[in-house]
């Protein structure tokens, strides 16, 4: 069953899904990264539901900005916080280095890494979904041979 999830405020408790807020980084110290004035909480946001191969984890991303009037942070929200997810995806960065291992490494199908996500993690997840992982491992790791040749030249 698909529920769109995406623009409702979900209760904390469940037995759906785990919620996990995620606050100021704490080696930040409630401190600014860019000027290093304190930080003040403003709000957190909606919740997005994120499918990880533990399974459903609803995250909450608690929003500060900077308390000092000048600093451009000031004029912004921001948590610089690791997510759960990977870009706007709705599934986990954890998903995504399975689907990019299975790629890279054992050169695996898209139907045989939805059949092994189904198995080993109880993850139900669109070809659609798999394929446009692929575009992004792809992507990445292109970007990542720019920075490569990037260097080579330098
Ligand atoms: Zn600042």
């Amino acid at each position: 069953m698909m529920i769109n999830y995406i623009f409702m405020k979900r209760e904390t408790y469940s037995e759906d899904y785990d919620t996990v807020r995620l606050s100021y980084p704490l080696e930040l110290d409630n401190k600014c990264f860019v000027c290093g004035n304190d930080v003040k909480y403003q709000y957190s946001d909606d919740g997005k539901l994120v499918h990880t191969l533990k399974g459903e984890v609803n995250q909450v991303v608690n929003l500060y900005s900077c308390s000092n009037k000048n600093c451009a942070m000031s004029k912004i929200v921001f948590n610089p916080s690791p997510r759960f997810d990977y870009s706007d995806r709705h599934f986990g960065a954890d998903v995504f280095r399975f689907i990019s291992n299975e790629f890279l490494l054992f050169s695996a199908k898209p139907s045989q890494i939805i059949k092994r996500l189904n198995y080993y993690h109880q993850l139900d997840i669109s070809i659609d979904t798999v394929r446009r992982m692929y575009e992004d491992v792809l992507k990445l790791k292109s970007k990542k041979i720019d920075e490569r040749t990037k260097e080579i030249v330098q």
